[in-house]
């Protein structure tokens, strides 16, 4: 039987915020939230996923009229993008490949990251960069909590270890040439960008690994422990099935972006649009 997990950026936290977690959500792939989100939160993810789309159709090219976008909220939201869009000071000659997936080996698995906008292009010395977009339309993050965030370890790691694959002429991208702007909806002004070194990649790459092999172990062993923090618990749709209803309840954390549970068989291929 072929165990090989195709790891993204919510597989990896879910992992580590509680291994039972990660085995019912996508070993046995129970429903996840259990039960209905409210109303609100659900009219939220919507709206996020229509913005999401309709950036995508204008990096393909597609004509976008401000006024045939039935929600008010998506129209003000592409009126803010339209703005201050925090592409305008790369390279004119830069290729544009909007929802982009990159997957390349880590250990026995497959890491997986699928970005809103990768920009490739040459910087002023001829140098190759990448340079990933991400858009966001809820809540702002501090800049401190996104370098730490996964998905910023992961694409970032993503295009250190398999960037090769969008530049088969140059060889591997080094660290220094990757970049992730992350644009905030709320704060259209002020996008966060982050750079990458050597040295952070050496330490994304050698955790990244633990990871794997943690998961070999949990998954030989079949062995998948509970987390000791309840406040992880509060958020979990499988309360029930951990006898943790005593940790209170929350609205589980959700993504507008995030990706089905379904796996992804690319190797160090790049997906594009
Ligand atoms: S309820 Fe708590 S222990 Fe159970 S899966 Fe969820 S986070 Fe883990």
């Amino acid at each position: 039987m072929d165990n090989r997990l195709s790891l993204s950026q919510y597989k990896l936290a879910t992992f580590l915020a509680c291994q039972r977690r990660f085995q019912l959500r996508y070993l046995r792939r129970l429903p996840w939230p259990a039960t209905p989100l409210p109303e609100h939160t659900e009219q939220l993810l919507q709206q996020g996923q229509e913005f999401h789309q309709l950036v995508e159709r204008y990096f393909l090219g597609l004509q976008i009229t401000p006024a045939t976008i039935p929600n008010e909220l998506v129209r003000q939201w592409w009126q803010a993008f339209m703005a201050h869009s925090p592409i305008h000071q790369l390279p004119a000659n830069a290729r544009f490949l909007p929802e982009t997936g990159l997957t390349v080996p880590l250990g026995n698995h497959l890491l997986y990251g699928r970005f809103d906008l990768l920009v490739l292009g040459k910087d002023e010395g001829e140098r190759p960069f990448a340079h990933v977009f991400d858009w966001k339309t809820g809540r702002p993050t501090d800049t401190t909590t996104l370098k730490s965030r996964w998905q910023t370890r992961l694409y970032l790691a993503l295009l250190a270890e398999g960037g090769s694959a969008f530049w088969p002429q140059n060889g591997p991208l080094a660290p220094e040439q990757i970049s992730l702007t992350y644009w905030y909806v709320q704060e259209a002004e002020a996008p966060v960008t982050i750079g990458y070194s050597a040295a952070e990649h050496q330490a994304s790459w050698a955790e990244l690994q633990q990871i794997a092999a943690r998961l070999d172990e949990a998954s030989a062993a079949n062995i998948w422990p509970l987390t000791d923090d309840w406040s992880e618990c509060r958020e979990c749709a499988y309360q029930i099935y951990c006898g943790r209803q005593g940790a209170g309840t929350a609205v589980p954390e959700l993504d507008e972006a995030e990706e089905p549970d379904t796996p992804n068989e690319q190797l160090l291929t790049p997906e594009l649009p």
